[in-house]
């Protein structure tokens, strides 16, 4: 018996009888009693470990409250449980997830961005995400429209990497100009060593990457995605080796970057035999998504950390173990690893400063979505993630966009000699324009995502 006091740490404790089928402890140094479960996510629970380690089988097999909450009723002194009850405990279970230490990625690692509606699910009082001036906090059904779009402040965000080995990390982030930042802590404190980073083309994780100094393969998501015919007849005979430099300019296609110059044979030929794409992240992404989007309804963005450490969790113990049917024995394996967790006295509040999006961004944002709104002549009008809005600034948008876009920008703006123009030149020629009309570049950015207005 390894059992070790719980309020002074003494390891002199012996055995005191049973009670509620617990064996019970006492401590011969302070006379504290207690017993396994004093201090663990268990405290307090009474319900047994049989019915934990069937509410393990429940989550990792997706299962709903209602129907878990069913399953731990056949079991022998759960037939009252309530869902509360249920809810409770797998908070617990969700709470543990996240102590679980991983070993870092490495190697080619696919990163991506999952953008989920915040929600207030359950709360008594709505809190306005929108600063003063834009709105009330109104209650809005699930599938309802939101104002700004996945880059505003009605969406959280989950940051989420794959490695060759098939395991995973991810966690919420904070968006807007502090999106940078963030992906730069996650890639540090989760990847340690990253030879290439395979992302989509949100400009977030060019600039990331770019002063981590990380090789990068860039894979637009809007690769093959019909409706442009322009696009499509590049894309269709793209044999023509020029022409796909071109496109990889325009950001139309794939490419790499922070490898210092590499021509189209060279790359195709390195895309292939490191195998570079986005399918484990996609992967990762769908089933990300199965566990915060169950029901048609979000999680409470109260509870995203926790969902999200769960998620992690399982996929990577799934990894471990294998694809096949979940069994009690791989829910038991499971159990053990938390049942002697410590219950955190103070949960982390959730929806905190952290994760808030500063003001100047989101006014920022807002009069960026009323010009292209009137530009595009499309009054419903939101950005995607991958148009870049999230940089920052102007200037961080400059620095993103691809070359090709710089110089459409340059020859609408009427400047001279814009062929022979550098990246370098083309970027301060623009400058003052789009600080004035973000709309002459913001267009640009957003067109590629989707079809042509
Ligand atoms: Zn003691």
């Amino acid at each position: 018996m390894n059992k070790v006091c719980p309020k002074c740490g003494s390891e002199n404790v012996v055995r005191n009888g049973k009670s509620g089928g617990l064996q019970q402890f006492e401590c011969k140094e302070c006379a504290r009693r207690f017993n396994a479960r004093t201090g663990t996510i268990l405290e307090g629970s009474k319900c047994g470990d049989d019915a934990w380690v069937e509410l393990v089988r429940c989550m990792l097999e997706d299962k709903s409250l209602s129907e878990a909450t069913e399953r731990l009723r056949q079991i022998d002194g759960c037939d009252g449980l309530d869902w509360r009850t249920t809810w409770s405990m797998k908070l617990k279970v969700m709470q543990a997830a996240g102590t679980f230490k991983w070993p870092k990625l490495g190697g080619v690692v696919e990163f991506g961005l999952l953008y989920t509606k915040e929600t207030q699910k359950g709360a008594r009082k709505l809190e306005s995400t929108l600063p003063d001036g834009m709105g009330e906090r109104r209650a809005r059904p699930w599938e309802s429209t939101t104002e700004l779009g996945e880059c505003g402040p009605e969406f959280d965000r989950v940051a989420y990497a794959v490695d060759e080995s098939g395991k995973c990390a991810c966690r919420v982030v904070c968006g807007g100009e502090r999106l940078v930042r963030e992906l730069e802590e996650f890639v540090q404190e989760r990847a340690g060593d990253v030879e290439i980073a395979c992302t989509d083309a949100n400009g977030p994780y060019r600039l990331a990457f770019k002063r981590l100094e990380i090789k990068h393969y860039v894979k637009p998501s809007w690769i093959g995605e019909g409706g442009d015919p322009w696009r499509r007849r590049w894309l269709n005979d793209n044999s023509d080796e020029k022409e796909y430099l071109e496109l990889q300019r325009f950001g139309l296609v794939d490419r790499i970057e922070n490898a210092g110059e590499v021509n189209v044979e060279e790359f195709l030929a390195f895309k292939k035999e490191r195998g570079l794409s986005l399918d484990r992240a996609e992967a990762f992404s769908a089933e990300l998504e199965k566990k915060l989007v169950s029901e048609r309804t979000g999680v409470s963005s109260k509870y995203l950390d926790r969902y999200v450490s769960w998620a992690e969790y399982a996929w990577n113990k799934q990894v471990e173990r294998g694809r096949g049917r979940i069994t009690t024995r791989d829910a038991r394996i499971v159990f053990e690893d938390f049942k002697d967790v410590p219950a955190v006295l103070t949960n982390r509040a959730a929806g905190d400063g952290r994760r808030r999006l500063g003001n100047e961004y989101v006014h920022r944002l807002f009069d960026w979505t009323q010009r292209m709104r009137k530009a595009s002549g499309n009054p419903r009008f939101q950005f995607r993630g991958e148009d870049g809005v999230e940089c920052g600034g102007v200037a961080e948008l400059i620095d993103v966009a691809p070359i090709g876009v710089l110089k459409r920008v340059a020859q609408d703006i009427g400047a001279d000699g814009v062929r022979d123009m550098k990246a370098a030149e083309l970027r301060r020629e623009i400058q003052p324009a789009v600080e004035e009309h973000p709309e002459i570049l913001l267009s640009y950015l957003a067109y590629g995502a989707r079809s042509r207005r």
